[in-house]
């Protein structure tokens, strides 16, 4: 038999399941899965992802004739559940067609609604329904929406305006009237007519009137709007492979415009931007589905608690609330029970928090879609652990469920208090996406990115977003809206983001054209400063200082429980008190690395530093270290406090030289001065400094090798530090770090330098401390020679970025010359200098580790590359067996969840 390419849903009975998403993308699968446990679902088919992949090598004929025989079936399902007819006069069967992913691509890509609408069909309908309006309001929403997406009417340019809603303009304007839905019968008429011609003029055909001929142009207009550019721009952002594809849902139309008792909305079964366990949601009255998402209308909240939050935040009394924004809850009541059941229901069955849209038609609801809904890192965390202590799932799910590169969103800064009271607010609008921002204002999203790319920080101003401004909402720092409520495609997508965003401030009125904005009499221009708060939706005047995060009670929870599954543990990379203070409070526990060059980026230090290295001979080198050295072991001091019985890796100096010598007149001069010696002395001595490859140069323990005075200096700087602090009753543990090993020779001559220094330090003190020396191992012919290395050295700590450099042969400081064609054409899926590359320098980890430890079996092995804050590379390091990983301060919760993952996932 043919393979199967549709798949039937209604009435209580599916073809399909919740686990069979791949083939029937999220929404098909859970229209199936809705079916299957009762929920009310208009009837329909779901045509699979395979199909689209089809449609893509084989090309729409072939296609249409494959789908043919299955597609007439399954629409004469619908019909006989229905009881109606597609096409029909007298009972006619109408019909949505929507697209579904296996991921969520919310607005990417295209829908057609009322599907099966002519002159003659539009007429049955007025008979059945005896609603006129609604069925030539119904009539011209789908040759509207036909003409955009099928016929590629839509304009593609920001300036041009959309054919259909000049007309509806140009309409209204005559009528005298201000809004869609005060246009009469006879003008809607005259709108699908105008339309119509319209159709004419710009395609050289006329409308379709068959209702197989509409169906087969929305099928594969969905299937075409998978590569449309939004689309591949989200998919690139998210990660979804092209391969996947989208199905085609199809699935008879239920009417939330037949009038008052008619309604549409959106729900969430928890606050999807805190978190917090409160059903809520928008819906419109006498509105199609769209009008929700589309920003156009701004809804009402489902639940009073909801309404009267919105009334406060909006500065509208409970009168006025009660009389123009009521909730669901209140004029709905009947209604709004079924779904508040049936939305718990969901929850329950899915065991996550669900994102649902539904209609009612005249007093009948429906569900139209469900899935487990997007939400901000704030409320990925406390939703995990709400849905544990409600004992609906376990703590390893709980674990599972928080993703952890969305934990950094958590760690994002929010508004310095102090400054807040300082600072005048504007407006207030909706608090979509939570998070503080500050920037310039700009109105189109070509122009955010320009300002970006120009390093400026940009705040995107729109009356609404459309998929459209996605590439500008990417980069912008925050997004403010004008329209629209918390389920508008702005607050949507900056949630998915975790980016900050105030929508509906209703207060707004921008004029694109002259780019301003005016806010309640304050006029500001594209590139003046605004600031928001997306967690109340304030909008400020000018920038707001911003600050860190502070981190919730169940943030610490999760950690605390990622810590009971984990093995690997979680040290950072350090080079100030403050940092490795930060880190100690994430949970660090030890320094991997302090990179010791990094200490000497300021004032009188660089001026030593500069002198150490510009030194003619031993003599002078050794006068500049004994300037140095204080500095040092104050700095150590500071560190080794600030990580007080935790141990410390200090890696002993790895500076390109180049780029601590002064290159420009002033500094040349300077120098001369401070040292003595001429300028020519100084420009011939940075002259002769420079290397061709720096990267491959004099760096490492060749400069160790070649100046040991400098190993000597550090190591008394460290071991120094370390035993005043014994003085002072802190306990430390240090770990000496060689860079840049290649060979074992060079490997022990350090050694014993280092040994040789603190056994003179020790005697010269009379006190001793405990210490380790190490190396790391970031050239592959230390790993290839790993087992040697291992007979001389206590630790080995993994430098992925050098090791990535030297593996791939990519030079770390010019990789982005090639690197985005190479990622466009797929010669590298990712940049191997975010993430590991398991197959290549995975390999050579794994082997050193496996030889090293063949010699001294207790032999340490950590991580201290970039990699280290990286989910998938932390989870490689877990299953190959390191001790522990290392990265910046701001990365240690994401790796230590991702360590707990990486455990439970064995
Ligand atoms: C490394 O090479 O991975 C490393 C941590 O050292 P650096 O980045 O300082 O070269
Ligand atoms: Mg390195």
């Amino acid at each position: 038999m043919d393979k199967k390419r549709v798949y039937t849903f209604g009435n209580g009975q599916a073809e399909g399941k919740a686990g069979m998403k791949n083939l029937l993308g999220g929404k098909g699968a859970n229209l199936a899965e809705m079916n299957l446990i009762g929920i009310p679902v208009p009837p329909g088919f779901t045509i699979t992802t395979d199909v689209c992949t089809e449609y893509n090598e084989l090309g729409r004929e072939k296609v249409v004739q494959l789908l043919q025989k299955e597609v007439i079936t399954a629409i004469e399902s619908v019909e006989f559940l229905m009881k109606s007819k597609f096409g029909d006069v007298e009972t006619p069967l109408l019909v949505s067609v929507r697209s579904g992913a296996r991921a969520s691509m919310p607005g990417m890509m295209d829908t057609i609604l009322n599907l099966g609408l002519n002159d003659e069909v539009v007429e049955g309908l007025i008979r059945k329904t005896g609603n006129a309006r609604f069925a030539w309001d119904s009539y011209r929403r789908f040759v509207q929406m036909y003409g955009d997406v099928v016929l590629g009417m839509k304009p593609t340019n920001k300036d041009d305006i959309d054919p259909f809603e000049a007309i509806i303009e140009e309409v209204k304007h005559a009528k005298g009237v201000k809004l869609d839905n005060e246009l009469k019968v006879e003008d809607l008429k005259e709108l699908v007519q105008k339309f119509k011609k319209t159709v004419k003029v710009k395609t050289g055909k006329d409308f379709p009137t068959n209702a197989y001929e509409q169906l087969w142009g929305a099928i594969c207009a969905v299937f075409n709007s998978w590569t449309n550019e939004r689309a591949i721009l989200y998919r690139k952002m998210e990660g979804i492979p092209y391969e996947w594809g989208t199905a085609v849902n199809v699935q008879a139309m239920v009417f939330g415009n037949m009038g008052d008792s008619s309604a549409t909305g959106v729900c969430f079964s928890r606050d999807a931007g805190t978190g917090e366990d409160l059903f809520n949601g928008e819906y419109l009255i006498n509105a199609q589905g769209e009008d929700v998402v589309a920003g156009i209308r701004t809804p009402q909240q489902i639940t009073k608690i909801g309404s009267q939050r919105w009334a406060e935040l909006a500065g509208v009394s409970e009168e006025e609330r009660v009389a123009k924004f009521p909730s669901m809850e209140e004029i709905m009541p009947e209604i709004y029970q079924e779904l508040d059941e049936l939305q718990t229901k969901l929850e329950n069955h899915y065991k996550d928090m669900q994102d649902m849209e539904f209609t009612v038609q005249e007093g009948k609801l429906w569900f139209l879609q469900t899935r487990n809904g997007k939400r901000t890192g704030a409320a990925m965390v406390k939703i995990a652990m709400d849905l544990f202590r409600q004992g609906v799932i376990d703590e390893k799910t709980a674990l599972m469920r928080v993703e952890p590169n969305k934990l950094d969103e958590l760690l994002h800064p929010i508004f310095d208090k102090e400054a807040l009271t300082q600072a005048k607010v504007l407006t207030r609008g909706l608090p979509a996406s939570p998070g503080a921002a500050t920037g310039q204002i700009v109105f189109f999203a070509d122009d955010a990115s320009e300002w970006a790319a120009a390093k400026k920080a940009v705040i995107m101003v729109r009356i609404e977003t459309s998929p459209e401004d996605l590439a500008g909402m990417a980069v912008a720092e925050g997004i403010l809206t004008a329209r629209g409520g918390m389920t508008s495609h702005a607050a949507v997508v900056a949630r998915g983001m975790g980016k900050c965003c105030v929508s509906g401030a209703g207060a707004l009125r921008i004029d694109y054209k002259a780019r301003t904005v005016e806010i309640d009499g304050v006029l500001l221009k594209e590139g003046d400063y605004i600031s928001l708060n997306g967690s109340t939706g304030e909008v400020y005047l000018g920038e707001v200082e911003t600050k860190e995060a502070e981190l919730s009670d169940d943030f610490a929870e999760l950690m605390k429980l990622a810590d009971k599954y984990t093995r690997l543990q979680v040290r950072t990379n350090a080079d100030t008190p403050h940092d490795a203070m930060v880190a100690r409070n994430f949970g660090a526990v030890g320094i991997g690395l302090c990179r010791t060059e990094h200490m000497f980026f300021e004032g009188e230090k660089i001026k030593a530093m500069r002198e150490m290295i510009l030194a003619e001979n031993i003599e002078e080198r050794r006068i500049a270290l004994a300037k140095i050295l204080p500095y040092q072991q104050e700095d150590f001091k500071g560190i080794f406090k600030a990580m007080e019985g935790l141990p410390v890796t200090v890696r002993l100096l790895d500076p390109p030289l180049h780029e601590f010598v002064p290159h420009d007149l002033k500094g040349q001069e300077e120098m001369a001065e401070a040292m003595g010696v001429s300028l020519k002395y100084i420009q011939e001595r940075v002259e002769s400094l420079c290397e061709h490859n720096p990267m491959l140069g004099h760096r490492g323990c060749r400069l160790g090798n070649t100046y040991p005075e400098i190993t000597e200096m550090q190591t008394r700087a460290i071991l120094g530090a370390a035993l005043a602090l014994k003085k002072e009753g802190v306990v430390t543990h240090p770990e000496i770090m060689v860079p840049l090993t290649g060979i074992l020779r060079e490997y022990k001559e350090q050694d014993n330098v280092i040994r040789a220094e603190a056994a003179k330090l020790f005697a010269e003190v009379g006190d001793s401390i405990d210490f380790t020396v190490g190396t790391m191992i970031e050239i592959p012919r230390a790993a290839l020679t790993a087992d040697r290395i291992a007979s001389a050295a206590e630790f080995f700590s993994f430098g992925t970025n050098d090791l990535t450099q030297m593996t791939f042969g990519y030079s770390r400081d010019d990789v982005a010359s090639f690197l985005p064609i190479y990622l466009e054409k797929k010669i590298l899926e990712v940049d191997p200098f975010q993430v590991l590359d398991q197959k290549g320098v995975g390999q050579l980890i794994q082997m050193a580790t496996e030889k090293g430890r063949a010699i001294r079996p207790e032999l340490k092995c950590g991580i201290c590359g970039e990699h280290g804050g990286e989910p998938s590379s932390v989870k490689f390091c877990h299953r190959v067996g390191l001790n522990y990983v290392s990265c910046s301060p701001f990365r240690v919760p994401i790796a230590r969840l991702s360590a707990a993952q990486a455990a439970l996932e064995d």
